[in-house]
């Protein structure tokens, strides 16, 4: 275990840019969902008593990882039933083919996604380059689709733009006497180099960003979470943990973030138009 916290490892993510990942300690969310990925990249682990779901492995270095921190909480591996994804980009689905060896699990992609998770990569806008074990997929999922298990329903969103499937998740926990809604967010960035006008790989790409942030703006929302940790401040509201209220619930949190995103993609949009 102590193998866990000292490897770190230095990886190019999907926007090309280096990374330093470490493990973290996995921590409960709310109602039945865990943290389970590592310092950067999100993943979680949602318990149902008829076995578990996985949202994100990371690179293929992260798997380690994540399988480090899902046996911490005590959970075999064999019991995840179905691995999903945030977006289809190396930095959060690199690692699906050998999550999927080591569970057995159904992979369940959203449709515009699938063919570049099948494919290793290959397809992808933007990121010739990045390639990954290919993945087969069990089931592609369409907007508003649901993935079932022991009482626990989780609804696909697709919110495309930063990739053509990218999906949003989101579903309802029991947290004491309550019902909270989560909501993981699939990625709202326009990132460095995407292009929003004229853009041939990707014609619709700056309609797709407007549909996701009117979704998201949608979309209610108690325990705001993401496919980076960055996205809603993991590591700041890790140490309140153990306080009064849960700091994962974060409705005002998540408000700001949508807006602020998008009023970052305008601004580019905007400055693209420009002649
Ligand atoms: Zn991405």
């Amino acid at each position: 275990m102590f193998r866990l916290f000292t490897f770190a490892a230095t990886l190019l993510a999907g926007s090309g840019v280096l990374v330093a990942d470490e493990a973290f300690p996995p921590h409960k969310v709310a109602g039945n969902v865990y943290y389970v990925g590592s310092k950067d990249l999100a993943a979680y682990l949602i318990k149902t008593p008829e076995g578990h779901i996985l949202i994100n492995t990371g690179f293929e270095e992260t798997v380690p990882l994540i399988r480090g921190a899902i046996e911490k909480l005590g959970v075999p591996l064999k019991e995840i039933k179905f691995l999903l994804a945030s977006h289809a980009h190396s930095d959060h689905v690199a690692g699906h083919a050998t999550m999927k060896e080591l569970t057995g699990a159904k992979v369940c992609v959203m449709r515009g996604d699938h063919a570049v998770m099948a494919a290793g990569g290959v397809g992808q806008y933007l990121y010739k380059e990045s390639r990954w074990k290919p993945c087969e997929v069990d089931r592609v999922l369409d907007d508003g689709d649901e993935v079932k298990l022991g009482g626990t329903t989780l609804v696909a969103r697709r919110t495309p733009g930063h990739t053509r499937g990218c999906t949003t998740w989101t579903w309802k926990v029991r947290e004491g006497e309550k019902d909270l809604l989560v909501v993981v967010i699939g990625s709202p960035n326009v990132n460095a180099g995407y292009r929003l006008v004229g853009n041939q790989d990707y014609p619709e790409i700056a309609a797709d960003f407007a549909k996701t942030f009117q979704i998201l703006k949608s979309l209610p929302c108690d325990v705001f979470l993401g496919a980076h940790g960055e996205y809603y401040g993991m590591l700041a509201k890790v140490e309140r943990l153990g306080g009064e209220k849960n700091p994962f619930v974060d409705p005002e949190g998540y408000k700001a973030y949508v807006e602020l995103k998008e009023k970052a993609f305008q601004k580019t949009l905007a400055e693209q138009k420009e002649p």
